[in-house]
């Protein structure tokens, strides 16, 4: 099969570029469901997993937990020749930082890193959230199962993790388990200060919280349904690019909406079955999730979860009220569901890792031209560029041209005004990066 594709490549670069890439189809099948289902059963029967729960127990608790996914992710790493650096990432959080914080806590995060060959500064990042809740978020020792919110999101993390450790990337890929997250995110800061501390390039954060259920408090029961949030623009642009959007666009362009739509057309183009919802809003209507707090230093990050939520079986005490049985219990749980979205980042993280690193420097110009030109800094390791171009209604990127290794290029007829316009790199293996809205503008 390598050889065929070696043939392939060295005459009909072009028809590769054009065929899908079979390890994905190869990753959607690696994921099981019967071992998401084994670890979100674990992680409900530690009782409580509450961030200031006890730590010292070796079968309750967020302690045991958080030594629990230590230990699988070693498992992992030792079933791949030490492919993962497998670490604890904490902060200690002060009595008082906010009203959910009742004691001096350290916040500990489950830190799994599969090294990129070629960029081991750049990479690509899947979370999900070791902590749970019940109805009142101090309570730190009541039964707090949260089977889905958050071990669903834990689990998918954990067998991402064990599906593409076989395989090798040119980018780094993080799984992680983030601690803090009913408490105030806390364990998202603390990590996403420990990535801009040591200078890491983040391509992005798939955020993982809540991917297990399929029937909604809307009546609605699917499981093909999912949802991508993302904020329209990064969260700390500066007063100057705020001003330059309003005269040359980008109110829907922002990286982690690029990382969206990457998401959405890798989904479209792997699992057509499955029907992924982009969400043009940082999370849910006023409420939060851990890929904020990444967002908030300026590095690119979405939440993908279920699209349809049950809210009698989210941050519930275990009970039933008028025939109602409330709390986040494992019978809710839909691990065929679950395996679907691990599939979907599972997918998207290979995509990213698989891909050369982006053009930079992306230029656009042709103001009152009959042609949009562009200008780039090319990318170390890109065979060559693809434009993309869309409607400025369109929420995808729905026109394209591969144009080649080259550095400029003018699409003629194409006005500047009538559409919005991005650049990806694209790989030998026809892995495409994450697409570039330009951020300069020339004129000639
Ligand atoms: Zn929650």
């Amino acid at each position: 099969m390598h050889r065929i594709i070696t043939t392939l490549l060295l005459i009909t670069p072009l028809v590769l570029l054009s065929q899908n890439d079979t390890r994905i189809y190869d990753i959607v099948k690696e994921v099981s469901a019967e071992r998401i289902e084994k670890d979100i059963t674990t992680l409900a029967n530690f009782g409580t997993r509450h961030t200031l729960s006890d730590t010292v127990s070796a079968t309750r608790g967020i302690g045991a937990a958080r030594r629990w996914i230590k230990n699988e992710f070693e498992k992992i790493s030792s079933d791949c020749n030490n492919c993962l650096e497998v670490f604890y990432q904490k902060n200690l959080v002060s009595k008082g930082e906010n009203e959910r914080i009742v004691n001096d806590v350290w916040v500990v995060n489950v830190v799994a890193i599969q090294r990129g060959s070629r960029y081991p500064n750049k990479y690509v990042i899947m979370s999900g959230d070791i902590d749970s809740r019940v109805s009142d978020p101090n309570n730190f020792t009541s039964d707090s199962p949260g089977a889905n919110d958050n071990a669903s999101g834990m689990a998918g993390t954990l067998e991402a993790a064990r599906i593409l450790s076989k395989y090798n990337f040119e980018s780094s890929i993080i799984y992680v388990g983030l601690s803090g997250e009913e408490q105030g995110l806390f364990g998202g800061k603390g990590f996403a200060n420990y990535a801009k501390e040591n200078s890491w390039e983040i391509l992005g954060i798939l955020n993982n919280d809540m991917i297990g259920n399929t029937s909604g408090v809307d009546g609605v029961t699917s499981n093909r349904d999912f949802r991508i949030f993302s904020e329209p623009v990064r969260a700390n642009e500066t007063e100057q690019e705020r001003k330059a959007r309003r005269f040359y666009g980008g109110e829907v362009d922002g990286i982690s909406r690029q990382l969206a739509r990457f998401i959405h057309k890798t989904t479209k183009e792997y699992m057509p079955e499955m029907n992924p919802m982009m969400i043009y809003r940082l999370d849910r209507f006023g409420r939060g999730g851990h890929h904020r707090p990444f967002n908030d230093l300026g590095f690119p990050g979405v939440r993908i979860m279920e699209a349809h939520e049950n809210y009698t079986q989210q941050h519930q005490d275990i009970r039933e009220e008028n025939g109602i049985a409330y709390g986040d219990v494992l019978e809710h749980v839909n691990f065929e569901y679950a395996k679907k979205l691990t599939a979907v980042n599972a997918i998207n993280l290979a995509s990213i890792a698989w891909a050369p690193p982006a053009p930079e420097n992306v230029a656009i110009g042709g103001i009152v031209q009959a042609s949009a030109k562009f200008k780039w800094t090319k990318s170390p390791t890109a065979k060559g560029y693809k434009i993309y171009w869309r409607d400025t209604t369109s929420p995808t990127w729905d026109y394209s041209r591969y144009v080649g290794d080259v550095d400029s290029v003018t699409l003629d007829g194409i006005v500047i005004d009538n559409y919005f316009f991005g650049i990806a790199a694209v790989g030998e293996n026809g892995h495409e990066s994450i697409i570039v809205f330009p951020n300069k503008v020339f004129r000639d």
